[in-house]
């Protein structure tokens, strides 16, 4: 009896509790973590700035480190630089893949800005690595790279194949890198799940003095628009009623007098109901609600404009942002009519179709799993991001993605990605090549 109920209580516990072995509790992680460290360090001085966006010394770098563990490696050239790259763990079969997906292209620094460090330096400095990329994504690939080698060193036997890919080009809209990889080889991509950039974990963000990790489930969709109105030249010196400029700036403030009605959003409510009212902050209000930035204004006769001439054109471009689920084309009626007759309004970039990932999966609760066993007081949550990144395009094919750097960024940190002092803290690569190793075991293990 006392036997019956011990193997049965081992069963239990066996089912309930993933193994120590599987989990990682006999991983070297102090080891494991200074190579990750010196490996970012290293991945960081090459400069793969998008434009041009050559990453070729950057593959093959992550291509040594990933043979010197005996992991083969597919290349795939789009185009001369244009370098995606491929290494995958075979599973039995039983399940889609799980894809984990970084961009090796960062976006321009102004070393000027950076305050005596080097963004291609890679440098350790109180407690950071710094450098372009150092969030935004080469550090969270190096994270991504350490869980997908522990997991071929611990020898853990798969269900599904985990496959860890590079891609260049994000930064400029993915045609050579994602783009190129659904377009050529989906099929031997095809995963059920893709782990991406996109959320993260924060003290302050989400809501001040509470531990909130925000899995991205969704993204807001670009919608850029050039404004023209038209006009009658003349001398500045006889104003009359025909000047573009006067026209664009009364018809800029309609559109700006009131915000955007808004449309109920399933993930948005169930965001707000998990936490209460959010930190009031640029990135809270993006998430909320449909935005327009106006991002320029152009006009003038001559470059430096001449003063005294009232030009016959004024233009204007607008970079709106749309919820999941608006509809792009009320949307834009909604623009011209606050705008008016006399604005010309032309579509430059014309809003995607949105799709959101459920978060009712085992991939999530995975993740969500894995958070808060490292972070027990933190709140786990699914979120719209309001930038874009390359799981829309994975989105559209089927796949269920997930963006999530399973970090704590302060708003400072936060900020810096495209800023000028971009870093990620050392003392958090432990938990965060953790979060994502427990989460591939428990989601992709035998
Ligand atoms: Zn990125």
């Amino acid at each position: 009896m006392m036997r019956a109920l011990g193997l049965t209580t081992l069963c239990l516990l066996f089912l309930l509790v993933p193994p120590a072995t599987a989990m990682g509790k006999d991983v070297d992680w102090k080891a494991t973590v200074s190579e990750a460290v010196d490996t970012l360090q290293n991945y960081l001085r090459f400069d793969t700035t998008n434009p041009p966006g050559d990453v070729t010394e950057a593959a093959d770098f992550l291509q040594k480190v990933l043979e010197k563990e005996g992991i083969t490696v597919t290349r795939y050239e789009a185009a001369p630089g244009k370098i995606n790259l491929l290494a995958r763990l075979k599973g039995t079969g039983k399940a889609k893949p799980i894809l984990l997906l970084h961009h090796m292209d960062v976006v321009p620094a102004d070393a000027s800005r950076w305050d005596g460090v080097d963004p291609f330096g890679g440098e350790m400095k109180e407690g950071h690595i710094w450098g372009r990329g150092a969030i935004d994504m080469k550090g969270t690939g190096v994270l991504q790279l350490y869980a997908f080698l522990t997991l071929a060193r611990q020898k853990v036997s798969l269900d599904r194949d985990v496959i860890f890919m590079a891609v260049n080009d994000e930064e400029i809209g993915g045609t050579m890198g994602t783009r190129y990889m659904l377009d050529h080889h989906y099929n031997e991509l095809d995963p059920e799940y893709v782990l991406d950039e996109g959320g993260f974990g924060s003290r302050e963000i989400f809501v001040d003095g509470k531990l909130v990790f925000g899995i991205s489930v969704a993204e807001k969709r670009a919608l850029w628009l050039r404004l023209t109105a038209h006009g009658t030249a003349g001398h500045g010196s006889q104003p009359h009623d025909q000047n573009p400029n006067d026209t664009l700036m009364r018809a800029l403030n309609r559109l700006f007098s009131s915000p955007f009605p808004t449309i109920p959003n399933p993930v948005l409510n169930a965001l707000e109901s998990q936490l209460g009212p959010l930190a009031p902050n640029r990135f809270t209000n993006a998430i909320r609600q449909t935005t327009i930035s106006l991002t320029s204004l152009r006009s003038g006769v001559g470059d430096p404009p001449k003063a005294n001439v009232i030009p016959s054109l004024a233009t204007a471009t607008l970079d709106a942002r749309l919820l999941p689920g608006m509809d792009a084309e009320a949307f834009l009626a909604k623009v011209q009519s606050r705008l008016g007759d006399e604005i010309d309004v032309e579509v430059i970039h014309p809003a995607s179709q949105s799709i959101v990932t459920p978060h009712d999966t085992a991939m999530y609760r995975a993740l969500s799993g894995a958070i808060t066993r490292h972070h027990p007081d933190a709140t786990v949550v699914p979120m719209i991001i309001p930038y874009g990144t390359d799981s829309r395009m994975f989105r559209l094919r089927g796949a269920k993605c997930y963006g999530i750097l399973p970090l704590l960024l302060s708003t400072e940190l936060a900020t810096s990605i495209h800023g000028d002092a971009e870093r990620i803290p050392v003392d958090q690569f432990e938990t965060g090549i953790r979060i994502y190793y427990e989460s591939l075991v428990e989601a992709a293990a035998r």
